[in-house]
């Protein structure tokens, strides 16, 4: 095995057992995928993230097709596969059925604008993706429509989708979603929340631009 496809499988594993041990993606729900050449790696239908091994993982070309011995690839790949041909900048993906976010996606609600940090995923909310059943080209349309401008969202009665330049991005946008999905239904338990302006938050999308970079130039 040549030393990329190592060290993405070995990524993937890291990723996937964070996401188990953290409880970001409770018992076999849940998929990630990264970038690789004419395709992606994928994780397998239906096993648990705890049990990710290098031979488990799939690769999947931009056709859809996996190798002759591979296991069964998520039954989410469509969205995967998707996601990577209308995001070209995108090169890991996370999907988790996280506590809190999936809490806000049965209650058909996205996450809107009750604090800064949501324009982390790149736009002024986290949208929600109308229901349609798993594993559907139905579902990845839905999906890939509510991606369009941010990097993260909820999908109805179901969980949450986060994407990245790769997958430790993606991973890392995945607990901010889970965070923030957390605080706005805690806050809500408190009364009315009110929400920040428009304008208010294209300040904090312009600030993110730059935010965090320590090398001084600008
Ligand atoms: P897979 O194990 O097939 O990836 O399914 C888990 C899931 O979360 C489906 O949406
Ligand atoms: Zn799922």
């Amino acid at each position: 095995m040549n030393s990329t496809k190592f060290s993405l499988k070995q990524q993937m594993i890291k990723a996937a057992m964070s996401a188990s041990a953290s409880g970001l993606s409770p018992g076999r729900s849940g998929n990630m995928s990264v970038r690789h050449e004419n395709g992606f790696f994928i994780t397998p239908s239906g096993l648990a993230f705890e049990e990710l091994c290098e031979e488990a993982i799939v690769f999947v070309d931009d056709n859809g097709k996996t190798g002759q011995n591979d296991l069964l690839p998520s039954s989410e790949w469509r969205f995967h596969l998707d996601i990577y041909k209308h995001f070209p900048e995108t090169g890991g993906i996370v999907h988790c059925h996280s506590r809190h976010a999936t809490a806000l996606a049965c209650a058909n609600r996205e996450i809107p604008p009750f604090h800064y940090m949501v324009a982390v995923a790149g736009g002024t909310k986290i949208p929600l993706a109308p229901y349609a059943l798993f594993g559907t080209q139905e579902l990845s349309d839905h999906v890939v429509a509510a991606l369009d401008g941010t990097r993260a969202a909820l999908l109805a009665h179901h969980g949450q989708i986060a994407i990245g330049r790769d997958l430790p991005a993606a991973l890392e946008l995945a607990y901010e979603v889970e965070e923030l999905a957390a605080q706005y239904v805690l806050a809500c338990s408190l009364g009315p929340v009110e929400l920040l302006s428009g304008e208010q938050m294209q300040e904090v999308v312009k600030r993110f631009a730059t935010y965090g970079r320590q090398d001084r130039a600008s």
